[in-house]
């Protein structure tokens, strides 16, 4: 518990807000991070090599070491240009000693490649910044290689020794642009998938109908659209129904009440409507039902059905049920491409059937 509160308060104190104005606290956070990561690096060498009693290599790595700590220091209080500028002066100071002190072959001029993925991050909208400083990059490690690759080091250390550094350089150089690359794209990737899901919440809103969650028109037309050109010789069926008397409903028992009703009939529709087959609320009290791959019989069954479980529907309203019938009128697919004719064609059975004593399926 202890070393977990410990845990917490280091991340805080690593996770901090600059003070400085207008600015993201990440980079300030990748090069606290790599500051430290630098720190550890430097001492883990500097207690097992030779180099600290060679008076040279001393007095560099002392003053790397300070200059990470001043950095690590500063990035709680200046802007992040100047942090990213001192890192890299520091970087450049400390890898080309490193090459001086212990030769070419320990792979330290690789560090130069964090430098290179960090200003990709850290300089927002400044291409110039970034080209005009990868290529510097670039030329200071073909430069260094002319420079240092047949040279002598400082320091004479056994191949046991190269090879150890080696390992570790490839560590830290690892462990660093694993850092970056995290901590920059951690909130992207977070916005990213926020942004996925907000988008199909509103997709999801935009063919819905709020009040009974059926598709709404919007969608049911497009979903005819669909079957009209999906449906090659096996043909649809469309129906559009609306509740008897509704405007009773409210009248005698209230708008709220109404509201319930329709609620529990999209809830029959949702229930009874499922594989390809859809329901929309069309309208008002007004359904569009549709059947895809269903001939005008077998749609016909599933209305049967439909009716009588809506014939079943009660909403309790002050001690009273309501109870509602539904007059339907049935469309077949005419194979004109083109559905309007269908949706006058389902308009006009229903009307008859409101004509001829509603509570119906006219077919
Ligand atoms: P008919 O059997 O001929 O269809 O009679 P009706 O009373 O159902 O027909 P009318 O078109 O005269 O009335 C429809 C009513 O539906 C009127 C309107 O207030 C009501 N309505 C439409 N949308 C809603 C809604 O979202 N909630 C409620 N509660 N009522 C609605
Ligand atoms: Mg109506
Ligand atoms: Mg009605």
């Amino acid at each position: 518990m202890y070393l977990w509160e410990l845990w917490s308060k280091f991340t805080d104190f690593i996770e901090k807000d600059t003070q400085a104005e207008n600015e993201s606290k990440k980079t300030a956070v990748v090069i606290r991070i790599l500051t430290l990561s630098f720190i550890a690096y430097l001492l883990l060498p500097a207690i097992s090599w030779n180099v600290v009693s060679s008076s040279g290599g001393f007095v560099i790595y002392l003053i790397a070491l300070l200059i990470f700590v001043g950095i690590f220091a500063a990035t709680y209080k200046l802007r992040t240009l100047w942090i990213f500028t001192g890192l890299s002066v520091a970087m450049i100071f400390w890898i080309i000693s490193f090459i001086y002190l212990f030769g070419w072959n320990v792979g330290v001029q690789h560090f130069l490649m964090v430098l290179l993925v960090l200003v990709f991050f850290a300089q927002y909208n400044n291409l110039k910044f970034k080209a005009f400083f990868a290529t510097g990059l670039c030329i200071l490690r073909i430069a260094l290689y002319f420079i240092f690759c047949d040279s002598k080091s400082l320091v004479e250390i056994s191949s046991r020794e190269n090879n150890s550094l080696q390992i570790i350089n490839t560590i830290v150089i690892f462990w660093s642009i694993s850092v970056i690359s995290y901590i920059y794209g951690r909130d992207s990737q977070e916005l990213e998938s926020k942004l996925i899901a907000y988008n199909e919440e509103l997709k999801a809103m935009a063919n819905t109908d709020k009040l009974t969650s059926l598709y709404n028109r919007r969608r049911a037309i497009e979903y005819i659209e669909e079957c009209c050109k999906n449906c090659g010789n096996k043909g649809f069926c469309l129906c559009i129904c609306d509740i008897d008397f509704f405007k009773k409903v409210n009248d005698t028992y209230g708008h709220d009440a109404g509201d319930k009703v329709l609620q529990a009939i999209g809830k029959v529709f949702r229930e009874e409507m499922e594989d390809k087959n859809m329901a929309a609320r069309w309208g008002g009290e007004e359904f569009l039902l549709l059947f895809p791959d269903t001939n005008g019989d077998a749609a016909f069954i599933r209305l049967c059905e439909i009716r009588r479980k809506i014939k079943n529907i009660v909403v309790m309203k002050a001690g009273q049920e309501i109870r509602v019938t539904m007059t339907f009128g049935l469309a077949e697919y005419d194979y004109s491409g083109n559905y309007e004719s269908m949706l006058i064609t389902a308009d006009q059975k229903l009307y008859r059937g409101k004509e001829d004593g509603r509570d119906r399926i006219v077919y």
